[in-house]
Parts: structure tokens; sequence; C-alpha cells
């Protein structure tokens, strides 16, 4: 089961979208159990019963056999990025940087983001110190890949024209 692709209900996101969650369901002939356990913040935070092995989880995944809903373990649910390449994930990583300041489109080509207001400039030069090694990284393996030569070939020859 790769869980990107498979039907499933995030508690936190069904809470935003009802009123109440109740704490037992019956949903598509299957009993639905939720629980309660208490926040470090004096709140309440509301948990899916895995239908198959009771463990409390956030999600709840749909499978074909054995109970349909169950947790992502269970399932033996993995995410696409545990099958990503190193490079896909360096990119991915810093394209999610770009989007949290504000890019929209355009890669790791266009002109690295500015400040968005209302975020706090610490942040931002953190954000972006950490993010500029990384896309260096990135472009220099696409040079080398474009141009068939090794990383250290590419970084030498970036280094002896300046
Ligand atoms: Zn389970």
């Amino acid at each position: 089961m790769i869980c990107d692709d498979t039907a499933q209900i995030d508690i936190r996101k069904l809470a935003r979208l009802v009123p109440e969650i109740p704490e037992v369901t019956d949903f598509e002939g299957e009993r639905i159990v939720t629980a309660w356990t208490n926040t470090n913040y004096g709140g309440r935070r509301q948990w899916f019963l895995c239908p198959s092995c009771d463990r409390r989880c956030a999600i709840i995944y749909r499978r074909g056999d054995g109970p349909l809903w169950c947790c992502r373990i269970c399932g033996g649910g993995r995410y696409l990025s545990e099958h990503e390449s190193p490079k896909a994930r360096k990119l991915r990583k810093a394209l999610k940087v770009r989007k949290q300041l504000g890019q929209r489109g355009g890669g790791l080509l266009t002109p690295f983001p500015l400040k968005p207001k209302g975020m706090h400039p610490v942040k931002y030069a953190r954000l972006r110190e950490h993010a500029m090694p990384s896309e260096r990284e990135i472009l220099i393996e696409d040079l080398a890949e474009a141009v068939g030569k090794s990383v250290e070939a590419v970084k030498a020859i970036l280094a002896l024209q300046g």
C-alpha cells in the first residue's frame, strides 16, 4: 500500500469539516471507533482506533482485504517519498521551502523568493541560509548530468571560473 495513493481519512482534517466526530460510527459497514487523549496544553485530541489492531492513529487507510479501514502499519503502508532518489528528495525539499516563501511555480531557476510579509527576518534568513547550499548541489548535479561529467569535475570547473 502506497499511502499517498490510498483512500484515507485524516481525523484532524475531518474535525475541521464536521462539528463533532462520534466516538463510534458505522462507516461503509464497518465500525470505526475513536478515543480521546489529553494534550500537554490542557486540550484534548481525538484519534481513530485502528479497526484491525486498536492502535491509536490520526489517519486510517482503506484497503482491499480484512477490515476495510486500517492504520498505516496494518496496511503495510509506505510513502512515495521512501522510493525517491536522493536527488528527487532534495529537489522536493527545496521546492517546499520556496513554496513556504510564497513561490508559485518556476522551480529553482527563478530567483530565490523575497521574505514574505509577516515572516520574521531571522526565520527567513535561516530558511534561505539552509536552502542555498542544497539548491546549489541540485543545480550542480543537473549540470553534471547534462554535460556528462562528474559532480566533482563540474565543481572544479565552476571554481576555476570564479
Ligand atoms: Zn492497525
